[in-house]
C-alpha cells in the first residue's frame, strides 16, 4: 500500500482546520504591525542555502533537500524562509523600497529524525523587517509575535528568551576566547562538540550533552565581550520590551543555529512539547543580504513552527470553533427537488449548508448530527403544500415552523442565539 513519504502527513481537515486557524491569527495580527504577505517559490538554488545558512549548520551539513533537475540544476527544498525573502529582495530589486515588512507562510523541507513535533515537510509562518537597523525594530518584531501568541491564547504556556549575540568584532573576540578555553578540556566534551570546536565554537552553548553543559559552567561569557555599541543596542531592546511590558528571561546560552544572526536573538519555549521546545524563533541579520551578494541591508525577523503552535492549542484543549453550518433533509421526490435552489438561496446568503445526498430522515439526521449542524430544515410535502418548513435546531431538540421567506433569517438568528 502506499504510504505518505516519512516525516510528512496529510494535514486532515480537522487538523488544516486549525493549522488555517493559526495562520490567519499570524496573517492578521502581524498585518496590524504593517506587514504584509509575501510568498516566494519553494524550489530555490542550492546556492542560496550554502552561502546564507553556513556549512556548519545542522541544516546545511546534513538536513536539506538538495537534487540535481533533468537540466542540471541544483536545487534545494527550502529549508526556511528568511533566505528566500532576502533573495527576493535582492532578485527583485525591492532594495529601493525600504523598511519592507514581510509576512510569509508555508511549507519548508528538512531531512531530521521524525518524532512529535518534528516533521521532515513542517509548516512555518515568518516575519522579516528589512531596512532598519535601529534596536526599534528588534522591539517591533517581537511585540509582533508576542501579540499573536497573546491572541491564540499562548502567553501563559510560553516563556521569551533573549540574549544578544554581538556584532561581530565581539563575535570574533568571543570565539577565539571560547576556542581556547574548549581546547584546554577537549577531552571532557562530547563528540559533536569536539567536531564543531574549529568550525563553529558558537553551537556548543547549544549542546544538550551533560558533559558539555558541564563544561559550560565556566565557559567565556558571550555577555563579556561584547563591544559597548553592542551592549548599547541590547540593552535598548530590553527597555523597550520592559517599557511594553513584554516578560522576557535573558538566557547567556542561547545562539541560534544559524550563521547569518547578530545581535539580538530571541525564542519562545513552551514546557509543554516535551524535547520539542521552541515554537517561535528570531533574530537580527544585518550581514544577510550582502552575504548573498546584494546590497547592504539590515533585517530582523522571527518563524514559528505552525505544526507545533497546533499542538500546544491541542495539548492545552483549546477549544477550535468551526463556522455554524445547516443540514437540508428533505422528504420525498417534490422536497428532494426543491432541495437545490432552497440550498442555493441559503448559501448566497452566507450560510454553509451541508447535503447528505441520500438516505432515508433518519440516516440524514444522524449526518446532521456528525458534522455538527446548528439546525436541520426538514421539509415534505406538507411544508411545501402550506409554504412553512420544520427547522430543528439540533443542540437544544426544539422545533418550529416557518415560513419559506423567513427561513434566513431565523438561521441567522440561530447563529447568534442557538
Ligand atoms: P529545533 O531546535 O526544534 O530543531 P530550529 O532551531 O531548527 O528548532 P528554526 O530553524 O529556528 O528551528 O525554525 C523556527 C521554528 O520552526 C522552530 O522554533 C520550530 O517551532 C519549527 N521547526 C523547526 N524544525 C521543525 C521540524 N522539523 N518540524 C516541525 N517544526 C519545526
Ligand atoms: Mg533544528
Amino acid at each position: 500500500m502506499l504510504q505518505a513519504v516519512k516525516g510528512t502527513r496529510d494535514l486532515l481537515p480537522g487538523t488544516c482546520r486549525k493549522f488555517r486557524h493559526v495562520e490567519q491569527t499570524a496573517s492578521q495580527i502581524s498585518s496590524l504591525y504593517g506587514f504584509d504577505e509575501i510568498e516566494t517559490p519553494i524550489l530555490e538554488p542550492a546556492a542560496l542555502f550554502l552561502r546564507s545558512l553556513g556549512d556548519t549548520s545542522d541544516i546545511v551539513s546534513k538536513e536539506m533537500y538538495r537534487f540535481t533537475d533533468a537540466g542540471g540544476d541544483d536545487l534545494v527544498l527550502r529549508p526556511e524562509g528568511t533566505a528566500g525573502v532576502a533573495r527576493a529582495l535582492i532578485s527583485e530589486g525591492l532594495a529601493q523600497d525600504l523598511p519592507l515588512k514581510l509576512f510569509y507562510r508555508g511549507p519548508m523541507f528538512r531531512r531530521e529524525r521524525p518524532q512529535k513535533g518534528r516533521y521532515r515537510q513542517f509548516y512555518q509562518c515568518g516575519v522579516e523587517l528589512l531596512g532598519v537597523d535601529s534596536p526599534a525594530a528588534d522591539l517591533e518584531v517581537i511585540a509582533c509575535g508576542y501579540h499573536m501568541l497573546q491572541e491564540l491564547g499562548l502567553s501563559q504556556n510560553l516563556t521569551l528568551r533573549l540574549n544578544s549575540i554581538g556584532d561581530a568584532d565581539s563575535r570574533a573576540q568571543f570565539r577565539e576566547a571560547l576556542k581556547a578555553y574548549f581546547q584546554a578540556h577537549r577531552d571532557e566534551l562530547s563528540q559533536e562538540s569536539q567536531d564543531r570546536l574549529e568550525r563553529n565554537p558558537l553551537r556548543i552553548l547549544d549542546s544538550k550533552d551533560p558533559r558539555d553543559r558541564k563544561l559550560l559552567e565556566q565557559a567565556p561569557r558571550l555577555a563579556d565581550s561584547l563591544t559597548p555599541a553592542a551592549l548599547e543596542f541590547f540593552k535598548q531592546v530590553q527597555d523597550g520590551l520592559k517599557a511594553l511590558k513584554i516578560p522576557v528571561v535573558i538566557d547567556p546560552l542561547l545562539v541560534r543555529g544559524l550563521d547569518y544572526y547578530c545581535h539580538t536573538v530571541f525564542e519562545f519555549t513552551t514546557e509543554n512539547l516535551g524535547a520539542q521546545n521552541a515554537v517561535l524563533a528570531g533574530g537580527r541579520y544585518d550581514g544577510l543580504v550582502s552575504d548573498l551578494g546584494g546590497p547592504r541591508v539590515p533585517g530582523v525577523g522571527w518563524a514559528f513552527g505552525t505544526d507545533r503552535l497546533v499542538l500546544l492549542l491541542d495539548e492545552l484543549q483549546r477549544d477550535w470553533k468551526s463556522s455554524a453550518s445547516f443540514a437540508l433533509i428533505p422528504i420525498g421526490e417534490r422536497a428532494e427537488q426543491e432541495l437545490p435552489s432552497l440550498a442555493q438561496d441559503l448559501r448566497r446568503a452566507g450560510l454553509r449548508v451541508d447535503l447528505s445526498f441520500s438516505g432515508n430522515v433518519g440516516k440524514r439526521m444522524k449526518r446532521a448530527d456528525k458534522v455538527g449542524a446548528l439546525a436541520a430544515v426538514i421539509f415534505g410535502d406538507n411544508e411545501l403544500n402550506a409554504d412553512r418548513f420544520q427547522i430543528k435546531a439540533l443542540k437544544t431538540g426544539t422545533q418550529s415552523e416557518v415560513p419559506r421567506a423567513q427561513i434566513i433569517t431565523e438561521l441567522q438568528r440561530l447563529i447568534t442565539s442557538p
